[in-house]
């Protein structure tokens, strides 16, 4: 019987530590391949994934580490966390690939289109005029001209520029980075290099 009742989860949603095994987002930084998982980036509540079928060239996701379906489940510290990647994501994603817009956006529940319902997720996609081109109006598919390997190793030292407080990758070197503010150094060093 389903209990609609239940203050004692309360502590356990929240703890961060929900999991689920059958879950993709919850399996993908079990271990530590980040590389193989295409984990680019692990904070504190979140971290940031590539995504495996991506609708662009750098799609990427930003992920709680707990299995929670909805905003509502997930902590304060959580989302604003989520929010500083995002502003740290779109940086990056600005510098490597110049696109003209980008998309962000959630879709919570089936109906809304969400591939995977139970564990909250934010798209970054990067736009380019023209990029919903006849291949993927007409066949329902879309050219991705850059390998996720590509992808992965353009993007990930970026997003690790400037440590904002961040825990480093599983797997790599534990260096103490210092607290430095929001990451936006990285599109200004690539714009002045371009
Ligand atoms: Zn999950």
């Amino acid at each position: 019987m389903e209990k609609l009742f239940s203050p004692w989860r309360l502590r356990y949603i929240t703890s961060g530590r929900r999991r689920d095994r059958a879950c993709v987002f919850c399996r993908a930084v079990r271990g530590r391949r980040d590389r193989d998982n295409l984990v680019l980036l692990r904070g504190r509540g979140n971290y940031i994934i590539l995504n495996k079928y991506p609708y662009n060239n750098g799609h990427l996701m930003i992920v709680p580490y707990a299995h929670v379906p909805s905003l509502r489940e997930a902590t304060p510290a959580t989302l604003q966390e989520m929010m500083a990647l995002a502003v740290r994501s779109e940086a990056v994603l600005r510098a490597v690939y110049r696109p003209t817009g980008i998309n962000l956006g959630m879709n919570l529940g089936r109906s809304a289109g969400a591939g995977i319902e139970g564990h909250l997720h934010l798209h970054l996609v990067p736009r380019w005029d023209g990029d919903t081109n006849f291949m993927s109006v007409v066949h329902g598919t879309r050219v991705i001209p850059e390998s996720l390997q590509a992808a992965y190793r353009r993007l990930r030292p970026l997003l690790h520029e400037r440590g904002g407080g961040l825990r480093p990758p599983a797997g790599r070197g534990a260096t103490r980075r210092r607290r430095r503010g929001p990451a936006s150094g990285a599109g200004r060093r690539r714009g002045r290099a371009a």
